[in-house]
């Protein structure tokens, strides 16, 4: 498609960053070209409306996924919700851990946030090795969702992270 072309045309990358070796994908600098940023909208948007009807909840992850999952809550007039890393959220929360290259990560969500037998539609920047949404999976299934579909901007298809994730749909716009 024509406007996912522009919009990966504006993808900027950084060798080495945020180590040697590794390859980082900013999707910052999409948001920083206006007309990049509203096709990128108007793509999550249509992709978003082809997953409906049936989607309760917009979950974003922690950061980046905010950005998109909190309008694409409003576009859908359903709850957003976070999941965050470790002590960022006050009150009951669930807890998940994944290995990461070098040590551990934990991710929370509130208690209370997903209603039991929920569909949820989880959103991020990016799908690297698919642990971060393994692990929301996790928290999500302890709140009880039922159905759950992974939407991200980019996937680097190579590390498969969609098989770490296959017990349900997964989305990506743009395969780097
Ligand atoms: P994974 O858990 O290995 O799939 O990594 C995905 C998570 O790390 C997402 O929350 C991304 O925001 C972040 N991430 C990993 N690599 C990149 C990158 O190249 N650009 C932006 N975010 C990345």
């Amino acid at each position: 498609e024509e406007k996912l072309e522009i919009i990966k045309k504006s993808i900027r990358n950084y060798n080495d960053f945020p180590k040697e070796g590794i390859m980082f994908w900013d999707i910052f600098s999409v948001l920083k070209d206006p007309k990049a940023f509203q096709l990128l909208k108007e793509v999550l948007i249509d992709t978003v409306k082809e997953i409906q009807p049936g989607v309760d909840c917009v979950v974003g992850m922690d950061a980046r996924g905010f950005i998109f999952g909190s309008f694409l809550a409003l576009e859908l007039h359903v709850p957003f919700v976070p999941i965050r890393k470790k002590g960022k959220l006050p009150g009951c929360t669930f807890m998940a851990s994944y290995t990461k290259e070098y040590g551990e990560d934990t991710l929370e969500i509130q208690v209370g946030s997903i209603k039991k037998g929920q569909k949820v539609l989880v959103v991020d920047d990016l799908i690297a090795t698919g642990g971060t949404l393994a692990c929301a999976s996790q928290l999500l299934r302890q709140c009880g969702a039922e159905d759950i579909v992974y939407l991200a901007v980019m996937e680097l298809e190579q590390l498969k992270g969609r098989q770490l994730i296959s017990d349900s749909k997964c989305i990506s716009l743009i395969q780097l």
